[in-house]
């Protein structure tokens, strides 16, 4: 085990929260009816390939795209085509989807088999069919971003910071599922010709440090590295400082400082879907807050509606006053309980008085706490005023597209100013603009 090699700057230290971290994970029965929506990650959304009656079985693709920034979809569960719609996810985003009548019977597709791992190139083809995208919320295609070309990255950087509070899923697969983190950490190191790994995990996880340290003791290419917990350190450029000390340029990559970042649930998954041939058709979800009486982490097969999720988990409409998909700092309040769950999700929060912060946002008085705070060296209050001012130039001036929407900036604002709020409508603000003008 080694020590951080640098400390981020900015950053808040955060309530932990994490109630759940040592329940074990349960399996969530499959509901009646699921809905998987074509567009589960950051790209092309799929096209679909089934239509209304259509017979369908665990795992089989049911969406695909051709463009190169894109992952096809599955099937999670077996039964029948009852209807293609469009759907609003957790982010706002309107997906095509299908909703499917399951069996029951869980059904597996015949011809699953175990991916043929020979080369680079089977193998980076096999992180594509499997359907892996970031598992730690960010929903980036992995097989893109392991397709690193020519360039080979020096280290690979398994993500098990898991840094905000109430999540912990990640946690939860570090314990129960640490021997195939590491089988995936292997395949990637072997077949992608990368040197060394590091596994940054913070020092509030102790124990899930010592598993990993013990199973990784017999590959000197793989360090797991303890880190000062602080938020936002699991942020990608944040996690790529304090391992390595490398700053990612301005717009730039990861691989541009010779690095490729995965989070740890995704390095699992992988590792099983080479194992068994099973795509991504389900994850562990770490399921909290006061509105419910069962919390703690389920495996959930996609396409599940928060709705059934609340009510296997015994969750008291009363109480709940809203619903969180992710973390606190992050996470996106979700519209209604009638949305189907998607690889992204991480976590659903249902959110009741005691856990919600009602005080009223104030007028700003220029505390400068925000700054202070700000890990990516931004002057929140100045952009926050521009934002709402919809001041587009002034917003690229203060470079308002590399903030990072960690929030640590909301949290330390003592006038409860909502920033990340404001930096969210700004870039959409400055996406709309740059199509205008082509
Ligand atoms: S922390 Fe809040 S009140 Fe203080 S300067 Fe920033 S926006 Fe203003
Ligand atoms: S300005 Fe953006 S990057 Fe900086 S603290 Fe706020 S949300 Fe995080």
């Amino acid at each position: 085990m080694i020590k951080q090699f640098k400390n981020i700057k900015g950053g808040v230290i955060l309530p932990h929260k994490k109630d759940t971290s040592e329940i074990s994970s349960k399996i969530m029965p499959v509901p009646e009816l699921v809905e998987i929506p074509m567009q589960q990650h950051i790209g092309a959304p799929c096209e679909t390939l089934v239509k209304k009656g259509d017979q369908v079985y665990v795992g089989q693709i049911i969406g695909d795209s051709k463009q190169f920034v894109s992952a096809p979809i599955h099937s999670s569960v077996s039964g029948q085509v009852i209807e293609t719609r469009k759907t609003m996810l957790f982010n706002g985003t309107v997906s095509e989807s299908v909703v499917i009548k399951t069996d029951g019977l869980q059904t597996i597709l015949p011809e699953i088999s175990k991916p043929d791992i020979s080369n680079k190139e089977n193998f980076l083809k096999a992180v594509r069919n499997c359907g892996l995208t970031g598992l730690g919320g960010a929903g980036f295609p992995a097989h893109v971003k392991l397709n690193t070309k020519d360039r080979i990255p020096e280290c690979l950087i398994v993500n098990a910071v898991e840094c905000e509070p109430y999540i912990t899923c990640d946690y939860r697969a570090i314990i129960e599922d640490g021997e195939e983190i590491i089988k995936g950490i292997k395949l990637i190191l072997d077949n992608l010709a990368i040197p060394k790994a590091y596994i940054g995990i913070e020092d509030n996880k102790c124990s899930g440090a010592e598993k990993l340290e013990k199973l990784a003791s017999e590959d000197d290419r793989i360090d797991v590295v303890v880190l000062k917990t602080k938020y936002p350190q699991g942020a990608e450029k944040m996690l790529i400082y304090a391992l390595t000390g490398k700053k990612v340029p301005m717009g730039g990559l990861p691989i541009d400082v010779g690095t490729v970042v995965m989070n740890v649930t995704s390095v699992q998954t992988l590792a099983r879907y080479c194992e068994t041939g099973i795509p991504l058709i389900s994850r562990r979800m770490t399921i909290d807050g006061e509105g419910i009486r069962e919390r703690g982490n389920y495996h959930i097969v996609l396409g599940t509606y928060i709705k059934d999720i609340f009510e296997f988990c015994k969750g008291d409409k009363e109480k709940t006053l809203k619903i969180l998909c992710g973390g606190p700092m992050m996470g996106m309040a979700a519209k209604d309980l009638d949305m189907p769950v998607i690889k992204q999700n991480n976590a659903l929060l249902f959110m009741t008085q005691k856990d919600l912060d009602f005080i009223e946002e104030s007028a700003c008085i220029r505390c400068g706490r925000c700054i202070d705070a700000c890990p990516m060296g931004l002057m929140p209050l100045t952009l926050n005023k521009y934002a709402l001012a919809k001041m587009t130039e002034e917003l690229v001036k203060y470079n308002l597209m590399n903030c990072i929407e960690c929030g640590a900036c909301s949290y330390v604002c003592p006038a409860k100013r909502h920033l990340v709020q404001s930096f969210r409508i700004g870039k959409e603000l400055l996406k709309k603009e740059k199509v205008k003008n082509g």
